[in-house]
């Protein structure tokens, strides 16, 4: 079907993505995309976008995006293929395209700094927990932990695990007692102007505590706040971890756990940031733990459905790609899945809920803890 050229769509759209000039229409992207079908094709939206064609149709679909990057990772001439999902998402709100859920997730943030709904009493209580676990009097180290944990009895044993294992490399560790998202929901809803103000708003929170490292559980909060905040490090806790390991700071070696463990790769940890090796020489590293891969690893392993805003949007790919990660899960055998990433962790304790398998779902901190013991 013939397509309508708009040159100064075209021009905004190069201006901000300039490697979308680069895409050669091989077809890559839309090949390992895991949500390419009949309503939503990468490589076709991409080529729409060379041309500034995209029209509200685009607009609707895009949103079932799960910016996994996996389209870009694999791309052969490097084009930032999330990147214009979020521009072509700011000119959808532009032009009032939008799922009706985002108006609710941005007053949410607005008002409780969070898209969940926590309240200042549930993150009072969340606090509470952690009084003589953290030091934030001139930290070695301050922990990021993701707004999603405020109301989560299982990822707060994470943030736990992350602290006990850290305090035992010898350092002191602060947390981050603001309990705000990181904003990247806000970046991909397309809202550019809040999304400014209101990370303004969290960098400054975050330079009052004057660690020279901050570490997250989620490598989406890390990703997030590598964006905005500068001079100071921000990384994710596997890497850290890795390092303390190197450095002889952190043993892995003392107790032997007889166990096969598959380990699923977060996207904006693996693709977004080629965090793949690191998480796998610890595993490796701990005696007896064998590890499976599952069918797509690394570059190529399959999202699990919360990305690009997809954990609070509920897009109709969602709960099926988190499902479908299960599954390959499962069939590797292995009794333990282990991943690193908040959001990652959520989606398949819920999947696992309604698929009941046996399999059990551990953040990697947490497996580490109980490895390590008292
Ligand atoms: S993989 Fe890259 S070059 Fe190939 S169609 Fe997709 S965007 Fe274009
Ligand atoms: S980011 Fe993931 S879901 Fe989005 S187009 Fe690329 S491969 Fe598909």
């Amino acid at each position: 079907m013939p397509v309508a050229v708009n040159f100064g769509l075209r021009e905004e759209l190069m201006k901000v993505v300039p490697t979308l000039s680069l895409c050669y229409q091989c077809g890559t992207c839309s090949t390992n995309c895991p949500i390419t079908d009949d309503s939503f094709n990468i490589r076709l939206i991409i080529k729409k976008s060379q041309l500034g064609a995209v029209d509200p149709r685009d607009f609707k679909v895009i949103w079932d995006c799960v910016t996994c990057g996996t389209c870009q990772s694999l791309c052969p001439t490097g084009v930032e293929i999330t990147n214009v999902i979020e521009m072509l998402r700011t000119l959808a709100v532009k032009s009032k395209v939008f799922p009706t859920k985002i108006n609710e997730i941005l007053w949410k943030i607005y008002e409780n700094q969070n898209p969940w709904g926590y309240t200042a009493t549930d993150k009072r209580r969340f606090l509470a927990q952690f009084g003589n676990l953290i030091n934030n009097e001139n930290p070695d180290v301050l922990i990021y932990p993701c707004c999603l944990s405020i109301g989560d009895p299982r990822v707060t044993r994470h943030i736990k695990a992350l602290i006990r294992i850290l305090t035992k490399a010898g350092l002191k560790v602060g947390m981050y007692t603001g309990l705000t998202c990181c904003g990247d929901i806000i970046s991909h809803t397309g809202n550019k102007a809040f999304y400014e103000e209101y990370t303004t708003k969290v960098r400054d929170a975050l330079m009052q505590y004057k660690a020279p490292i901050i570490v997250t559980l989620s490598p989406h909060c890390e990703y997030s706040l590598k964006r905005y905040v500068k001079g100071v490090r921000v990384v994710h806790y596997v890497e850290l971890l890795k390092e303390l390991i190197d450095s002889g700071k952190l043993k892995l070696d003392g107790k032997k756990v007889d166990v096969k463990v598959t380990y699923h790769d977060p996207c904006y940890l693996a693709k977004h940031q080629g965090v793949i090796e690191e998480p796998r020489q610890i595993i490796r590293s701990i005696p007896g733990v064998k590890l499976i891969e599952m069918e797509h690893s690394g570059k190529r392993a399959l999202c699990c459905g919360a990305g690009g805003g997809g954990i609070a949007l509920e897009t109709r790919v969602s709960t099926e790609l988190s499902k479908r990660r299960l599954k390959e899960a499962l069939d590797t055998g292995a009794s333990i899945m282990l991943t690193a990433c908040t959001y990652c962790f959520r989606m398949f304790e819920d999947a696992n809920k309604v698929m009941r398998t046996n399999i059990k779902i551990m953040d990697l901190a947490e497996f580490i803890d109980s490895v390590l013991g008292d």
